[in-house]
């Protein structure tokens, strides 16, 4: 079966290097600023945009005419042609988002990217893209050392097994990533190894997930810790950030900093989720976990609790693929199943649970229970609910749409429907 993944390994750059990234990245920045300037212009006149094809077309006129714009040919032609295509889908989903055919967040009209606000980031959706060793290899950018081993994908590159369609560079505090969209044919087990296994789990914010199987297992995976300590480590910095001047070399100094303790914190976070579900969908057929409310969880300011919260996003992504990866089904609860809510022993709700409250006490039947091992089994009933199963990791992959691929499901447009199996998307990089 052919499933879309992403590979993402972190690029050790030389001050050679840096230069031809920042110089991609500020070369995408031009493009969608010069694209959406050219789309406002006409809107202004016409009332109707540019598409990706006719900026292109115009940008390819105007590069050679005007001699201010001679550096073009510095980067790749792949920066400007992908930052057009970002434009047109902007668009195309601030039309949808204003119609209300959008879920999530309601979208703004795109805006002009300022050096410094906006994330560093280009994609190549053509040209040499491959890897070998500790080393990929880009359009214009060259051969560039990697931190870690790119061995697995060159040898499933090499087998004929996978297909490399797109490269997006982007910077993450100071450092840089490659991630390729990667078309993998997978050997799928038509069953999985333990028939008849389920598990219902609750990701959590004290501990990472807490799981109940259909023996009675309760499974408790902390694995806070590194990110505890690293919670306070962010509280100082960002004390720190907002007590500097703004606009001074020490407020972006210490900006830098905390994007870094940042950055660590997702990434020790990343790890312990991918060997708790890689676990998970290895030991059961069955895995029931919550669908969530992402957009209306970013909104909120507590520190441990929005860091936790871009992990549930994450931990779903990694179970969906990797359950089916081993022959077995994710069941994805609606968001408005009150799982934490209802009693696992009688069934009854209890109306306000606040975060604060750690034990359910049931009103009606005195059951008492931690609360996330009952919001856990609740979780369970699911699995026996029958909710259908299908492909949950991109049995739907279309070739030839580099600029397109959904490497990661944004926030705000998480799958909201009734309970059941999610939908096929892109996972993030698997197997670290
Ligand atoms: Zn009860």
């Amino acid at each position: 079966m052919k499933v879309l993944q992403a590979y993402k390994y972190a690029i050790d750059h030389t001050p050679r290097d840096e230069r031809g990234l920042r110089s991609h990245a500020g070369a995408k920045r031009f493009a969608w600023n010069w694209g959406l300037a050219r789309c406002r212009e006409r809107h202004d006149a016409e009332g109707k945009w540019y598409s990706a094809a006719e900026l292109h077309k115009l940008w390819n006129t105007e590069k050679k005419q005007d001699p201010a714009l001679a550096w073009w040919s510095e980067n790749s032609k792949c920066a400007y042609q992908e930052a057009f295509r970002d434009l047109e889908r902007a668009l195309r989903d601030f039309v949808k988002s204003k119609k209300g055919q959008r879920k999530g967040k309601r979208l703004g009209f795109p805006r002009f990217k300022k050096r410094g606000k906006c994330r560093d980031s280009f994609r190549f959706g053509a040209g040499v893209m491959r890897c070998e060793g500790t080393t990929v290899t880009l359009p214009r950018l060259g051969t560039l050392r990697t931190h870690e081993s790119t061995e697995e994908l060159a040898s499933l590159v090499r087998a004929g097994r996978a297909r490399i369609l797109s490269a997006t560079v982007s910077r993450t505090a100071q450092r840089w990533f490659v991630s390729f969209a990667v078309e993998v044919e997978r050997d799928v087990p038509e069953a999985h190894a333990r028939p008849g296994t389920a598990i219902g789990i609750d990701l959590g914010v004290k501990t990472l997930l807490t799981a109940v199987d259909n023996t009675g297992n309760i499974i408790e995976i902390p694995g806070q810790k590194p990110l505890r300590a690293s919670l306070r480590k962010l509280r100082r910095a960002s004390r720190d950030c907002s007590r500097k001047q703004k606009g001074s070399n020490r407020r972006r100094k210490a900006a830098e900093r905390l994007a870094r303790i940042h950055a660590r914190a997702a990434s020790v976070r990343e790890d312990a989720l991918h060997k708790a579900t890689t676990q998970l969908a290895a030991r059961y057929e069955t895995v029931v976990a919550e669908d969530l409310n992402v957009t209306g969880m970013t909104a909120n300011r507590k520190l441990a609790r929005a860091v936790a919260d871009q992990g549930f996003g994450e931990a779903r992504r990694m179970l969906a693929c990797k359950t089916e990866r081993n022959g077995g089904v994710l069941v994805v609860a609606d968001r408005w199943y009150p799982s934490s809510k209802t009693c696992s022993s009688c069934g009854g709700r209890k109306p306000s649970l606040t975060l604060k409250d750690r034990i359910y006490a049931c009103d009606h039947c005195g059951h008492t229970e931690d609360r996330d091992v009952n919001a856990a089994r609740n979780l369970l009933k699911l699995a026996a609910s029958g909710a259908e199963s299908e492909n949950a990791c991109g049995g739907t992959v279309r070739p030839g749409l580099a600029g397109r691929v959904p490497v990661k499901q944004e926030p705000g447009t998480a799958h909201a429907g009734k309970t059941g199996t999610v939908p096929a998307q892109a996972g993030t990089a698997d197997e670290h």
